[in-house]
């Protein structure tokens, strides 16, 4: 298969001050949750992408000075030379594939409440530290001896990752995270020396800190400048006519302007909230005020509009963190013309989700992500079968369906049995519900994998029972038969089912996805799940004309959402749908025409009228279907079965990226030797210890 030559444009070299891009795809910085807990996890993670041909591959913000850290967010850091080995095994895996290796040096300033360091945050200006979680951290303003030291600071960091193998060092002032993007925003500087006011003092240190790091190291480094166009505040924050002027008066000194929106969830925003390119309209210009190549960021996976972008002189080089996670491999497929083969980013975050938890990222599309130095796992490449029993696979959602995928790519025999008349499972159901079309990508490209592996059976219609699944006679057996929402109020809060009188309509999201939505108008949607499920169903409720009003024992809609970065974006939908918000409540009991509701922290009882209640609660495993062969264990000897496996929602429910890892770690383990007692499925790295 050859790409179209309409693509050809993407493979492009694209120079870089002294360096040389070999095409147009850019991974961007990217955080990971790994950072400095696991550097060689890491380091392979990006070679990855290299191998996979993206051009250039770069860090996550790189903490460049002690006095600045962003405890607990695990990033990189340059604090010393001892910093220097982990950072340099990086840039060697990147060189390795024939690509150039990118830093982002990172001074948080004012985002970093210094929680390890314990130093004294400082700023452009004395403020609250702007940091996620409220911290009850001021900053100190700067004085001329701290931006003398800042500046001698950020050459430091320069020199060592120019010792550490980086061939593109960045001045980060992006995203209002870090010390340049404070000094370059109204709302952050209000300082009245050389500094502050105008436009000139505000990029003044901007422009240094970029003069001195290409004095530094230009001849062999490039040097790129990260800035955001617009922080979506009005003129409170950086606009896009005030940033034009910035970049307009330092043109063409950095070697590469890589422009993005602030703060990181707007420029990360997921599907529910934005389309693909959602920074166009803001970075449209910025090809006119400079000589030097443009980067930027869109979420972006159809090559048409990538091309597009570059013929228009929109972008010189296409950015990507997320297309780059989901998709390691996506520049090479597109070079290849294997457009099909593309494992297209679901804009849902759930790789942003590791970086708030702390822990490695993982994506809901690409299962191996994270996990190709802790386990050998390769996006594209897995080992041939060793054996050659087949295997019966009962359920296509994601967890079968990947499954299937990684067993057929191995080369063993799967049938794969659907009981209804569709691949996906709740993938296929939840694409039809607001704002989450994209998540069926889940599907579409297992299901084109499928189609090219023919020894992958798929059989739909098919409710399997007990009986089926033991005359079949298949060595092993492999359930995924997922999960339904509970009805009867158990999750978070009450594990024990709750009083529910019979006449009131009680409704889950598994009947609402069904079709069967509440007879009355007035319905209240109670969240103790707490992720999108719930304010998805308020959302669609007030979309049908619903008097809906959203309760939950949490202080807000959707509250894990915080990790995925959309709470905000949720929470607003909601009110302006007209969803009427109740925090902190908990749900007492049904009446049969009015609901109690409690205080979660006085229990003072408060009386609701509403026709119908929509209760997300936690999901049942399906698991009659276990529970049935259980029962005929006896029979397996006899019907040449060997193993009986459950997972994904099946065995313990969890996120649609769970039941995808699930599937294709059934897949890579399948016929592997058991591990010694003791062993760790995984590897990890112990720091060493010192003789102190
Ligand atoms: P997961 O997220 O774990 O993959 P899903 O709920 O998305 O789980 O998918 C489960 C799939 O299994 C659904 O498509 C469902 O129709 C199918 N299924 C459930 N029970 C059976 C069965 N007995 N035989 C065949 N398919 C089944
Ligand atoms: Fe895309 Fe979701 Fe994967 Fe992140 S986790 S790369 S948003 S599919």
């Amino acid at each position: 298969m050859a790409r179209h030559p309409s693509h050809d444009i993407l493979f492009e070299p694209v120079k870089i001050g002294p360096v040389t891009a070999r095409n147009r795809f850019y991974q961007v910085p990217h955080c990971n949750g790994m950072g400095y807990r696991d550097p060689s996890a890491l380091a392979e993670m990006r070679g990855i992408k290299a191998e996979g041909g993206w051009a250039v591959v770069c860090t996550e913000q790189v903490e460049m000075h002690y006095s600045s850290d962003i405890t607990p967010f695990i990033e990189l850091r340059l604090w010393d030379d001892r910093d220097i080995p982990a950072l340099a095994k990086m840039a060697d895996k990147i060189h390795a594939q024939g690509s150039l290796a990118g830093i982002e040096l990172a001074y948080n300033g004012m985002n970093g409440s210094n929680l390890y360091s314990r130093e004294v945050p400082m700023g452009p200006a004395s403020l609250p530290v702007a940091t996620f979680t409220y911290d009850p951290v001021q900053t100190r303003r700067m004085d001329k001896t701290d931006i003398v030291n800042i500046r001698k600071w950020h050459l430091q960091a320069v020199h060592r990752a120019k010792r550490a193998g980086f061939d593109l060092i960045y001045v980060y002032a992006a995203h209002a995270l870090g010390f340049l993007h404070h000094f370059l925003s109204r709302r952050y500087n209000d300082r009245t020396d050389e500094y502050g006011g105008s436009l000139e003092n505000r990029i003044r240190l901007l422009r240094e800190i970029t003069e001195d790091s290409k004095e530094a190291v230009g001849d062999t480094c490039a040097i790129p400048v990260r800035i955001s166009v617009d922080e979506l505040i009005g003129e409170g924050g950086l606009y896009k006519e005030e940033v034009e002027d910035m970049i307009g008066l330092m043109a063409d000194l950095p070697d590469l302007w890589d422009v993005t929106l602030a703060g990181w969830e707007n420029d990360s925003q997921t599907s529910r909230f934005a389309e693909e390119g959602v920074q166009e309209p803001f970075i449209s210009n910025i090809r006119r005020l400079t000589s030097k190549p443009v980067v930027g960021v869109g979420r972006y996976t159809s090559v048409d509009r990538m091309a597009s972008l570059v013929r228009k002189g929109v972008l010189d080089l296409i950015g990507a963190a997320r297309p780059s996670i989901a998709d390691p491999f996506l520049p090479n497929k597109l070079s290849e013309g294997r457009l099909d083969d593309i494992r297209e980013c679901i804009g849902c975050n759930i790789c942003v989700s590791g970086d708030f938890t702390q822990s490695p990222l993982r994506c809901t599309q690409n299962p191996t992500m994270g996990e190709e130095w802790r386990k050998g796992w390769h996006p594209e490449r897995i080992k041939a079968k060793a054996s050659d029993k087949s295997i019966l696979i009962i359920g296509a959602g994601p967890a079968g369906l990947e499954a299937a995928h990684a067993l057929g790519k191995r080369g063993y025999d799967v049938a794969l049995a659907e009981a209804t008349t569709e691949l996906g499972g709740r993938v296929a159901q939840e694409a039809k519900l607001p704002g989450l079309a994209a998540w069926i990508r889940v599907r579409d490209y297992r299901d084109m994998q499928l189609r090219q592996l023919p020894n992958v059976q798929i059989y739909f219609d098919s409710r399997l029972t007990a009986g089926n699944a033991l005359e079949f006679g298949f060595p092993r057996i492999l359930l995924a038969t997922g999960a339904t929402w509970r009805r009867d109020g158990v999750g978070h809060h009450h594990t024990r089912p709750i009083a529910i009188a019979e006449g009131m309509e009680v409704l889950s999201p598994s009947d609402i996805m069904q079709g069967c939505l509440p007879a009355g108008k007035r319905v209240l949607v109670w969240d103790d799940d707490h992720y999108y499920m719930g304010g998805v169903m308020a959302e669609l409720l007030a979309e049908r004309g619903y008097d809906t009003i959203y309760a939950t024992p949490a202080s807000e809609a959707s509250t894990w959402t915080r990790n995925t970065m959309e709470q905000h974006f949720i929470q607003r939908r909601m009110l302006e749908k007209g969803v009427s918000i109740k925090s902190f409540k908990v749900i007492s009991h049904i009446s049969r025409d009015h609901v109690t509701l409690s205080c979660a922290f006085t229990g003072r009882e408060e009386r609701v009228e509403v026709d119908a209640v929509i209760l997300i609660t936690a999901r049942l495993p399906n698991d009659s279907l276990r529970l049935a062969l259980e029962a005929r264990s006896e029979e397996f000897a006899d019907s040449g079965i060997e193993s009986v496996t459950t997972i994904g929602d099946a065995l313990a429910p969890a996120t649609i990226a769970h039941a995808v890892y699930a599937g294709h770690r059934y897949a890579e383990e399948l016929d592997a030797p058991p591990l010694p007692d003791g062993t760790l499925p995984f590897r990890r790295e112990i720091a060493q210890l010192l003789n102190a």
